[in-house]
């Protein structure tokens, strides 16, 4: 049910954050409503960049650099609430509906689903008796669509070095925004994608970028953000450096339809200690300066099996891997990851199937300093 697992709520004063983050958020009332003098800033709907260099709108800039220093993330919640909202990657086998369905089972808050089949190139289009199914049932869930997450099909790779694969890659690109846009969708979260080694990094990203404007085009009219994923440094993938997702985003032409997923995993992986308070502080000063919290607009909460830069994406239950219960306390009580979809992506468990991510879920609440 909504809002009975967020009633916990979010100090807003994490020791754990550094000083000229925490400086920013510390006014939350009592009520744990972040106060309005102190509410982030209304992301930039203009396609405009949001930092720029020019000289002379100086004092534009003051004022806009005093904005964004009070950016905690870039939540798309019509109204900040400063809770955390938890949920999991829910099976959308037999409708996308059913992973709603799902969801409800276990009091998740946030969703993560597949809105097609993640290993074929071809998908048949949603039945729309499914649609409706999908918008009544999200109606009694009382889902808000800034807390859905839909995964991108693995195949996609905006960023190959073959032609063929890019225009693939779009194509399916535009299907899977098109059915966001049919079912209330706002985010849709895809891995940047890999250079194969056979292309530059910067080629690679342009690649991105432009297989992003392509899908904007021809999607016109509609305001599913394109969310790039961190990624964990394996292989030739683009992401795992911050710089890179942020060096995507200069290349959107639409700002208003590209945000970013914060993976934990593929963060520890790629090098940020995340079970220690150092490791977790420079993740946090990184993204700051390397991205933006504005462009933060969900994220995907794993432990990782292997240790901070083991450069694999091998996914673990909360608190069972190198990250560790005390590396989520710190997590969970960060302002910057309140009212964005937190999404578990750990393993199932083989006795208690969905139920499993109940207790994780559980266990990422008792966490919540009170
Ligand atoms: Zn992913
Ligand atoms: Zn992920």
């Amino acid at each position: 049910m909504p809002g009975k697992s967020a009633a916990k709520r979010v100090s807003g004063e994490s020791k754990s954050v550094p000083k000229k983050v925490s400086k920013t958020t510390v006014k939350v009332k009592k009520s744990g409503i972040v106060d309005k003098e102190n509410k982030p800033a209304k992301k930039d709907k203009s396609s405009k960049p949001l930092l720029n260099n020019n000289p002379v709108s100086s004092n534009r800039d003051i004022i806009k650099t005093q904005t964004m220093t009070k950016v905690l993330n870039g939540s798309l919640a019509p109204k900040r609430t400063g809770k955390i909202y938890v949920g999991y990657h829910a099976s959308s086998a037999g409708g996308v509906h059913n992973a709603i369905l799902q969801s409800r089972e276990v009091g998740a808050e946030a969703m993560a689903l597949f809105l097609r089949p993640q290993r074929t190139w071809s998908a048949p289009p949603l039945k729309p008796e499914v649609v409706d199914q999908w918008h009544s049932l999200l109606t009694s869930h009382g889902l808000s669509p800034h807390l859905i997450l839909p995964h991108g099909s693995y195949l996609l790779n905006l960023g190959s070095p073959e032609a063929s694969q890019r225009d693939k890659s779009v194509e399916v690109l535009v299907d899977e925004l098109q059915r966001c846009q049919d079912l209330g969708i706002l985010l849709f979260n895809i891995h940047p994608g890999s250079s194969c080694g056979k292309i530059s990094r910067e080629e690679c990203i342009k690649n991105i970028a432009q297989g992003i404007n392509i899908a904007h085009s021809r999607t016109s009219g509609g305001r599913v953000k394109v969310v790039l994923e961190n990624m964990s440094c394996q292989g030739h993938t683009i992401g795992g450096d911050l710089r890179e997702l942020r060096q995507i985003i200069d290349l959107v032409e639409d700002k208003a339809r590209v945000g970013v997923c914060l993976d934990t995993c593929h963060a520890m992986a790629a090098g940020y200690d995340l079970s220690s308070e150092v490791g977790f502080d420079k993740l946090l000063e990184d993204f700051e300066s390397m991205v933006g919290w504005e462009w933060l607009v969900g994220c995907h909460l794993n432990d990782s099996k292997g240790p901070a830069g083991c450069h694999r994406d091998r996914h673990e239950k909360i608190g069972q891997g190198c990250i560790g219960v005390e590396g989520f306390r710190r997590i969970v009580n960060s302002p910057h990851f309140t009212d964005i979809p937190l999404i578990l992506e750990t393993p199932l468990d083989e006795e208690l199937g969905n139920k499993g991510y109940l207790e994780e879920i559980e266990l990422l609440q008792s966490l919540i300093d009170s």
